[in-house]
């Protein structure tokens, strides 16, 4: 996106959609866009998003010092390390979903292989590991799994999603919290259903057909290549025992 002036109109509209659909509430949560100058605009440090006005928007260079005297999210160094990390990105939203969190704080994963606008959209899912709000933890924490993936939860925390317009990134947030209601509903209803691998495969190609980088194997099945094998309570203590007293 060129302009400043669109851009903080469009994070304003975002900012508000997102609150009135409980994606995010009360302080949380935090948007930016990359202009084509490099320069960031960004939601303020401690604002309601759903009631922000364009003059409390920030304007920071690529590295995240402001323009005046506005002082940027909390999540700048979450942002700016996006940014870095895939000169793809032209908008980043994150928020904290209530059913998507839900998964992030139980450190459940979201299933991977079990829809097809999922994995041909994102590939998966997966969950960053937990960082401090606000610090380089954070950052480095969603630093790694962001190269390779559009949408993650964040441990004890929320869900990020990126994309190459902010209307892209906060289409993927709605996304991202629709599959995490389907998945907990498939959870009561007995556990969801993976593809097969072959399926997968279809899918990446047709994802690849569509501009998309392969699947990352981290997205298919879980029980992929491997036999399910049941044991007691009693027999798993007594392997890992014995493997202890071998290494002894
Ligand atoms: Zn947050």
């Amino acid at each position: 996106m060129d302009g400043e002036k669109e851009a903080r109109a469009t994070i304003i509209a975002a900012g508000r959609r997102l609150y009135e659909r409980h994606i995010l509430a009360s302080l949380e949560g935090n948007i930016s866009i990359r202009l084509a100058d490099g320069r960031l605009v960004t939601t303020p440090t401690g604002a309601n998003k759903g009631r922000m006005t364009e003059e409390c928007l920030v304007v920071t260079d690529s590295e995240g010092n402001p323009e005046g005297s506005g002082k940027p999210s909390s999540e700048m160094f979450m942002h700016l390390a996006i940014y870095r990390e895939r000169k793809d990105v032209g908008a980043v939203v994150h928020a904290h979903p209530p059913i998507a969190t839900g998964y992030a704080v139980a450190g459940r994963q979201l299933p991977a292989a079990v829809l097809a606008e999922v994995v041909v959209g994102f590939g998966c899912i997966p969950i960053a590991p937990y960082g401090t709000p606000s610090t380089d933890a954070l950052a480095e924490a969603v630093a790694g799994p962001i190269r390779n993936y559009d949408a993650l939860l964040m441990a004890n925390h929320g869900a990020l999603t990126v994309g190459a317009s902010l209307e892209q990134a906060e289409e993927r947030m709605y996304q991202l919290e629709h599959f995490a209601h389907i998945s907990l509903v498939s959870h009561l209803l007995g556990g969801p259903q993976e593809f097969s691998v072959e399926e997968v495969d279809r899918l990446s190609r047709l994802r690849e057909s569509w501009g998309g980088s392969p699947i990352p194997p981290a997205c298919y099945p879980v029980g992929c290549g491997s036999e399910t094998v049941t044991l007691t309570k009693d027999e798993l203590v007594g392997l890992i025992a014995e493997a202890v007293r071998s290494l002894k």
